[in-house]
């Protein structure tokens, strides 16, 4: 379902991400808070992506609801059928949409997917044309160098926000994913299961700083019908 990213997108991203620190110049007091500020601004897109990929309806009648569903094994040939009859009608947006569905009844899921296939789509689709348009804005005018810190910060949390997510539903993480949870940069396991219990809050999943915002946004969208319990599971 999930794309892994190609190992050339990949490259460019980091050389990409390297050239911009390059233009950002000598570290000064002010990339701190500019870093920390992205870190948080990171979470919010996670957190905000997350809501409308959950509740944005599927397309109906095409047998989504019926892959959602499937209770037999998902290694059955009869579901692999399914599977391949379904997801080539739908464009690649609606297959993350789709999965950002299927990980609440399944959200190990995530956790057992390979890194590169965790942050292919977010890296094809946000981290490098946004590296690539800053890149070209640079040389095109000066930019502040803390805030091309700060671009830096966010588009590397933002290509990391579904593996800092797969960490939540598995054991097994580097040191360095405890050690962040220990000084609250990125969030706990008990912390996000609030929002597998409830569907309805606590959406980032990066650290969670943005939560309270987003709560707040879910509500009001809620109360005028942008967004729709159906919306929920595919049918
Ligand atoms: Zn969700
Ligand atoms: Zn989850």
């Amino acid at each position: 379902m999930m794309k892994a990213a190609p190992w050339p997108a990949m490259l460019l991203l980091v050389l990409s991400l390297a050239l911009n620190l390059w233009f950002a110049g000598v570290p000064d007091w002010r990339w701190i808070p500019a870093a920390l500020g992205a870190w948080y601004v990171a979470d919010l897109m996670s957190g905000l992506t997350h809501m409308y990929m959950d509740y944005r309806p599927c397309t109906p009648g095409i047998g989504l609801g019926a892959m959602f569903h499937y209770a037999g094994s998902r290694e059955s040939a009869e579901y692999l059928a399914l599977r391949d009859g379904v997801l080539p009608r739908i464009s690649p947006f609606e297959r993350l949409v789709y999965d950002f569905k299927n990980h609440h009844p399944r959200p190990n899921a995530l956790g057992r997917r390979s890194f590169l296939v965790q942050i292919g789509s977010t890296i094809l689709f946000f981290s490098l044309p946004a590296s690539l348009l800053i890149n070209l804005l640079c040389l095109a005018v000066p930019v502040p160098g803390w805030l091309l810190a700060g671009a830096v910060v966010l588009i590397v949390g933002g290509s990391l926000a579904q593996y800092f997510h797969g960490t939540l539903h598995r054991p097994d993480n580097p040191w360095i994913v405890h050690a962040m949870r220990r000084v609250g940069l990125l969030m706990t396991p008990q912390a996000h299961a609030i929002h597998h219990e409830t569907l309805r809050r606590d959406f980032a999943t990066n650290n969670g700083w943005s939560n309270p915002l987003v709560n707040t946004v879910f509500r009001f969208a809620m109360r005028r019908g942008w967004l729709n319990e159906s919306g929920l599971e595919p049918n």
